[in-house]
């Protein structure tokens, strides 16, 4: 049996097919239904966070939350090229500058030491995301940001059901996205939100995702369509019951490729800061000089059914549509992390036996 990079969390069939039952009597689809608005009062306990709107997926999410800004055209955005390419699109897409600033070796976070030498007059933000769950250093980036006036973004797709100081991760910043794409730790089918404290950016996020529509006969903004429907918010209602249960199993699954793989040399594994929460949301091991690359890690996992994933690679600045305005070289700790990293098979069932035989073909 082969063994995938993940595997989505459903919740019982029975439970899902109780929870949609009642869309048959209402007949409402999407557009802000009931499941909609008793998804996004749990997300709001559940995030710490004021006010939550939800979207079909957290890139919407992101582009929309920095749209909401309205920053003048071709401003610039500190941001991290070690992520997913939904990070840097949603900058560009919205008309703006990334600036890719380097990373921290061993949260891969955005290095906040390196920050404040990209800061021109045409900065305006900063997107940094929390790698794996890894936090990024909120105080010292909050401190950052006010000194200089800018607004702090987070990508925190990867952070749902963390807690940093027992605050849930997505309430710091400016505004924060999450993703509940089928991959993540909690998922929607498709989905996501963005996550803020502050009452003016409700309304206008509200309109952005329903076509800037603002009432029965005003259009605001030229807003796109990027509202999450009756069934994903279904789903979510039935996931976050299963959640903290579903973090328990991940969080062994850590514990034992922790057993496996800490101190042997050559491999480093992900980061633990102190006073976080895990979310166990994904197994990153770095091949820093080990007796195997990570290329061939990855072909020998492959040649036994074992697909672990290249997650990231390659850095954002060697995709075919940004490589001819940015060098990778500029950022060499993000660069050597994208080419020596592999993230292993991370979900609540696998199973000790899988771990084990994981971690001895690596060994071997
Ligand atoms: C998954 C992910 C996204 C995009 O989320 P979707 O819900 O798939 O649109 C953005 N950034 C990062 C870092 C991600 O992992």
């Amino acid at each position: 049996m082969s063994i995938l990079v993940t595997k989505s969390t459903l919740p019982p069939f029975e439970e899902y097919i109780e929870e949609i039952k009642d869309i048959w009597q209402t007949h409402w689809l999407t557009n802000m239904g009931a499941k909609h608005d008793a998804l996004q009062a749990l997300l709001e306990e559940k995030l710490d966070s004021k006010h939550i709107v939800l979207y079909t997926n957290g890139h919407l999410a992101l582009e929309n939350i920095i749209a909401a800004f309205d920053f003048p055209n071709e401003s610039e955005i500190i941001t991290t090229p070690f992520t997913f390419a939904s990070t840097t699109h949603a900058i560009v897409r919205n008309g703006l500058k990334p600036i890719f600033c380097d990373i921290d070796p061993v949260t891969l976070c955005l290095d906040p030491s390196k920050i404040e030498k990209l800061i021109t007059p045409k900065t305006v933000a900063i997107v940094p995301v929390h790698v794996y769950g890894n936090v990024c250093d909120v105080e010292e980036i909050g401190r950052i940001a006010d000194k200089h006036n800018l607004k702090v973004i987070y990508d925190a797709a990867h952070a749902f059901g963390e807690k940093y100081k027992n605050k849930a991760v997505p309430s710091f910043g400016d505004a924060s996205m999450v993703s509940f794409h089928a991959t993540k730790v909690f998922n929607t089918i498709e989905g996501g939100c963005a996550a803020f404290q502050d009452d003016s950016l409700v309304q206008i996020l509200n309109d952005l995702k329903n076509f800037g529509i603002r009432g029965p006969e005003e259009v605001r903004y030229v807003g796109g369509n990027a509202k999450m429907n009756e069934f994903q918010a279904a789903m979510g209602i039935c996931n976050m019951r299963h959640l903290d249960e579903n973090i328990k199993k991940r969080l062994h699954v850590d514990s034992v490729y922790r057993e496996l793989l800490s101190d042997v040399g050559g491999i480093q594994l992900k980061s633990v800061k102190k006073d976080v929460s895990s979310n166990g949301a994904y197994f990153p091991v770095l091949f820093n000089n080990y007796k195997k690359t990570r290329d061939e890690v990855f072909e020998q996992l492959a040649a036994e059914e074992i697909y672990a994933r290249k997650y990231f690679y390659p850095v954002v600045q060697d995709f075919d549509c940004y490589k001819d305005i940015y060098d990778s070289n500029d950022t060499p700790v993000a660069k050597k992390a994208a080419d020596n990293v592999l993230c292993l098979p991370m979900y609540p069932d696998l199973t000790n036996d899988e771990v084990r035989k994981i971690c001895s073909i690596i060994l071997r």
